[in-house]
């Protein structure tokens, strides 16, 4: 090989050395580069590592001090507590679920005083042990061994119920013991013992109370029976004494001792009520009854006061509200009297209008009835409207002074209704008048609601006529729901001036100021109008009987009216047909006599007959005295024996029956009859006779099997209603000439 081949070998295996040194170079500095990164990033990681131990560090001693600082509260919190549950006078324990004690308070444990062994770690049931054995608490009828048992399964139920124990030294602790989670269970010894001494004061005093309360209950049905017998005398014989022949200074005593007497009566009565009320011994005896009717009833009894008074009395029975109702007839009764006699008594002129509204709900068959009474009287004033509902109260000034009462009217009424489950209320304006009202719902009677009669078509036009607005305004809505057309006319002046052959009959009424019902018939008939049927109403129908005018009327009619009845008489008057039969009633008989004669009852063949069953002789004379005017055959029994034996002979229509009758009573005579008359269809209406007015006499009464119920002093005008109520219709009128 040539040099220069040498050469250029050697240059190029140099070349091929540096390029190699040069990659191995590169690789060299890259690797280098890498080994920077690499420990610049561990550097880095190593940095944070060391922050976050730092860190956690410093949490550690943040964690420490907090812990320590929790630890300081706990401890706090622990001997407050613990101070706390010391300071209380009940004594308080905790045991684990092992029922171990873990601790108890001082007043617990001072129960044990000298029981070293009673201490954190003891068990229930040592405990239990030692208070039965070491005579701590007095286990009463109990064994000590029953007594632990007993509490022993008291304690392990799953929440144990209260006990109260005596302890030794009379005192009394009920335990409460509150099983928690995990089974621990907190224990209380609550010291009752003051409030067990009251407990039993207050038993004691009750039971003197009630004592107390049963003599003055004894005492007040003696009263009312004992006061109740004499005074049926002296009012009884007063009332005849009133009917004999007496002069002005003889007919002032009488009627002041019937008065008195009477008021008397209805002091007596209401301070037994109101005593029943107070001891809750008023209770309701619900039976099917006529609302509409009972309103009547009490407003007739008010006639003799209202017509002594320019008073007008009308009552505005909603037209399509049943009548027929189940409550207690006789208290709702007694609220009604009280409220319309209140009414009546604080209203000299004006009027009193009953309204009597409500809502039926057939699906439940109840309907509420609300029932307002307004008046036109002296009012109330705002301040007393509240007050006069309370026992005793009456709103005193001069203008109420005038009249009597005991101020125990409204406290009974309303308590009456609270106890029918109902609502009384009051609105007044002083010297303008007052309007009471009170809503009750009661079921609906099963019996057939009295149908209306329905009108002929002749009665197209009807003139009312009547001085006062809201008689016309009640009888022109009751007509007008009639489909009759109704002209109304506020005197007879406008009346006479209105009428013309379209008329086809006028309902006026009798007392009205200028010109009265009678002239303007008498006017009418004069100017050609001979035919027109034309009724009157009055407030005293009697009075206008034997008016000289009288026969130009085709009937007086006794104001108020039941709907019924108006719409019969107008119907029968109209058309000239006898109407569809409705309810009868006592005040009935003195509006059918108003009737011409051929409208009249069937031909009669023999009078009434009535037992009575009295033994007291004073009574006996009383009763016949009373009943003296009556065309009746009234025969007497003096025991109920006698009674039994007078019933089967003479076949009464009526019996009344005293109830306390030696021999034989009138509740056992009436259980005899009733059951003699079982299965014969007969049921002759028996009305009870008792100076009792205490609740449960009733009950006993009605339970015996008699129909009706009436307090001594016997009162004419409540008999006769009994009277005429069960007048049988093959009898003679009962009052020959007048029917009442
Ligand atoms: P009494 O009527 O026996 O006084 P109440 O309890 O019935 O007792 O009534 C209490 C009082 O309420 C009455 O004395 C009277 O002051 C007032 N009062 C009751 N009703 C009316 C009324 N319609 N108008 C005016 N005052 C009345």
């Amino acid at each position: 090989m040539s040099l220069v081949n040498k050469l250029a070998e050697e240059r190029r295996a140099r070349l091929a050395a540096e390029r190699l040194l040069e990659l191995k170079q590169a690789e060299l500095s890259a690797a280098n580069r890498k080994l920077g990164r690499h420990a610049l990033a561990l550097t880095r990681q190593i940095g944070e590592k060391q922050a976050e131990v730092a860190t956690v560090r410093d949490e550690n001693e943040k964690v420490k001090s907090d812990l320590t600082v929790a630890n300081a509260k706990i401890e706090v919190a622990e001997r407050r507590l613990w101070h706390s549950i010391q300071t209380i006078e009940d004594g308080f324990a905790f045991f684990d679920a092992e029922s171990r004690l873990i601790g108890a308070n001082t007043a617990y444990l001072n129960v044990f005083d000298g029981l070293d062994e009673v201490a954190p770690g003891i068990t229930y049931k040592r405990i239990l042990q030692l208070m039965a054995e070491e005579g701590i608490i007095d286990t009463g009828s109990l064994s000590c061994q029953d007594w632990q048992g007993m509490m022993h399964d008291r304690w392990v139920s799953p929440s144990p119920e209260p006990v109260v124990l005596r302890l030794w030294n009379d005192q009394y602790v009920k335990m409460v013991d509150q099983r928690g989670l995990g089974g621990d269970v907190v224990s209380l010894a609550l010291n009752i013992t003051s409030t067990v001494r009251y407990e039993a004061e207050l038993r004691a005093a009750r039971e003197k109370a009630e004592a107390a309360n049963r003599a003055k209950s004894a005492f007040l049905a003696n009263m009312s029976h004992e006061i109740r017998t004499p005074m049926n005398g002296v009012v009884g014989m007063a009332e005849l004494l009133c009917d004999t022949v007496l002069d002005e200074e003889q007919k002032l005593y009488a009627n002041t001792i019937k008065s008195s007497g009477e008021a008397l009566l209805v002091i007596i009565n209401d301070v037994l009520d109101y005593s029943k009320i107070e001891a809750d011994k008023m209770t309701l005896h619900p039976e099917p009854f006529d609302l509409e009717r009972c309103i009547h009833e009490v407003t007739m009894l008010m006639q003799p006061t209202i017509r002594n008074k320019a008073l007008s009395l009308v009552i505005d029975y909603d037209l399509f509200l049943p009548t027929l109702f189940v409550g207690d007839p006789g208290r709702v009764r007694q609220v009604l009297t009280n409220l319309i006699g209140n009414a009546v008594k604080f209203t000299s002129e004006g009027h009193v209008v009953i309204r009597v509204t409500g809502v039926p709900d057939p699906v439940v068959g109840r309907c509420a009835i609300h029932v307002a009474i307004e008046d036109t009287g002296i009012g109330i004033p705002k301040a007393k409207l509240g007050h006069i509902f309370g026992e005793f109260n009456q709103v005193e000034n001069d203008r109420n002074r005038q009249f009597d009462g005991t101020g125990l009217g409204l406290a009974i009424t309303r308590r009456l209704i609270q106890i029918m489950g109902g609502t009384v209320w009051v609105e007044s304006e002083e010297g303008r008048g007052s309007c009471f009202g009170f809503r009750v719902t009661l079921s609906m009677s099963d019996e057939q609601q009295p149908v209306l009669p329905s009108f002929p078509k002749q009665l197209r036009n009807v003139l009312v006529v009547d001085h006062l607005a809201v008689n016309r305004e009640i009888l022109s809505r009751q007509l007008s729901q009639l489909s009759v057309s109704v002209i109304c006319c506020a005197s007879a002046a406008e009346a006479s001036q209105k009428m013309d052959d379209e008329v086809d009959l006028v309902l006026c009424d009798f007392d009205m100021p200028a010109m009265d019902g009678l002239e303007l018939t008498q006017k009418l008939r004069n100017r050609g109008w001979a035919e027109i049927p034309v009724l009157l109403l009055s407030s005293n129908p009697a009075s206008v009987q034997n008016h000289p005018g009288r026969g130009h009327v085709q009937g007086i009619l006794q104001k108020p009216l039941p709907r019924a009845e108006l719409f019969a008489r107008l119907s029968k008057l109209v058309s000239g047909q006898p109407t569809q039969a409705i309810p009868s009633s006592p005040e009935r008989e003195s509006r059918e006599s108003d009737l011409p004669e051929s409208d009249t009852v069937p031909v009669a063949r023999r009078k009434m007959r009535i037992l009575a069953a009295e033994d007291n002789r004073t009574n006996q004379l009383v009763f016949s005295k009373m009943l003296k005017s009556l065309d009746i055959d009234l025969r007497f029994a003096s025991n109920g024996l006698e009674a039994l034996e007078v019933w089967r002979e003479f076949r009464p229509d009526l019996i009344f029956m005293d109830i306390s009758m030696p021999k034989m009573d009138g509740k056992q005579a009436t259980v005899e009859i009733r059951r003699q008359e079982a299965g014969t269809g007969r049921h002759v209406p028996i009305v009870a006779l008792t100076a009792h007015a205490m609740t449960g006499d009733s009950e006993g009464i009605l339970a015996a099997g008699l129909d009706h119920y009436l307090t001594k002093p016997l009162r004419k005008d409540l008999i006769l209603a009994r009277i005429l109520e069960s007048q049988p219709s093959d009898s003679l009128p009962i009052c020959p000439g007048n029917a009442t």
